[in-house]
């Protein structure tokens, strides 16, 4: 497709780079065990690779001019389907029998997307048990900071309480044409087993985004003023979970918000006060 005019609006930096492509399909250890759902196959840089390693490759593509090109390219390929559609409008039906295998996810994603479709896969398709994904570095770097760093935010904590996250690599700006300003990253999630904790996720992001409203601040501060409860019964609280009540938010570790969370729901009568 050589005259195809990329759209900076979808994101249509394509990946030219052979060697990251292919350490990519091998940090996912995609196998003939594995069905993969591509999301943005662009012009199938990735693509080739996960038709030729996984049993079935489903990919969605928003963009209908890479459609026919897609299907021409891998028409030999029965192991290959497309769909073209917005991934975040898709919904479980979509996958149908893809989901009698494990289901890992690779993506190259756009940028102001990517933190929108993670959330959507690990709370909407517990199926999909893996992401292999392609940030901005620095979103990389923000998904898997740990307590104590000044990029760990409610986002960190989040992803950490329900995943492995892990920094994988480095991917350089110039091995995608056209090339983006700053440089990406390859992270992966790992779903863990949480359906023990007996938690409403929904609800515990909120409470995430409400202990990190403001940053800077005490996290007595920033609960008190999200939940209009009184900052003396927070900081009651906060000192019989053994905090001290000058406790700010990135001082906490990810293990530890989901107790909080938890204690905190059951102190506050479900925070409906
Ligand atoms: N995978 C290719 C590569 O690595 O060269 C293309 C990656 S490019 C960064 C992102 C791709 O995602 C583009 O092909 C774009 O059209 C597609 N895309 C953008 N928004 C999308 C969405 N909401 N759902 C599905 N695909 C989308």
């Amino acid at each position: 497709m050589d005259n195809f005019k990329t759209k900076k609006s979808l994101g249509q930096n394509f990946l030219q780079d052979k060697n990251i492509i292919n350490k990519i399909v091998d940090t996912a250890s995609v196998s003939k065990d594995n069905n993969v759902i591509e999301v943005g196959p662009g012009q199938g840089a990735i693509t080739s690779i996960l038709v030729n390693n996984a049993n079935e490759v489903l990919s969605v593509e928003i963009d209908k001019r890479l459609i026919e090109y897609l299907n021409d390219k891998y028409k030999e390929q029965d192991n290959f389907k497309l769909l073209n559609k917005d991934f975040l409008e898709t919904t479980k039906e979509d996958f149908g029998s893809l989901m009698d295998k494990e289901i890992k996810m690779v993506a190259n994603l756009p940028y102001y997307i990517t933190t929108p479709i993670i959330l959507k896969v690990l709370l909407e398709y517990d199926f999909i048990k893996e992401i292999y994904v392609m940030v901005q570095k620095e979103v990389a770097q923000r998904f898997t900071s740990d307590y104590k760093n000044k990029t760990y935010g409610s986002i960190s904590v989040f992803l950490q309480s329900i995943a492995e996250v892990n920094y994988e690599f480095t991917v350089k700006n110039t091995v995608f044409k056209p090339v983006p300003k700053i440089d990406s990253a390859i992270i992966s999630l790992r779903r863990k087993d949480i359906k023990d904790l007996g938690i409403d996720l929904i609800d515990y992001e909120k409470f995430l985004k409400s202990c990190f409203k403001q940053k800077r601040k005490l996290l007595s501060n920033n609960l008190s003023s999200s939940y209009d409860i009184e900052k003396n019964k927070i900081i009651e609280f906060l000192e019989n979970k053994g905090y001290k009540k000058t406790i700010r938010p990135e001082e906490i570790k990810v293990n530890d918000y989901i107790d909080l969370y938890k204690s905190f729901k059951m102190n506050f009568n479900n925070g409906i006060i």
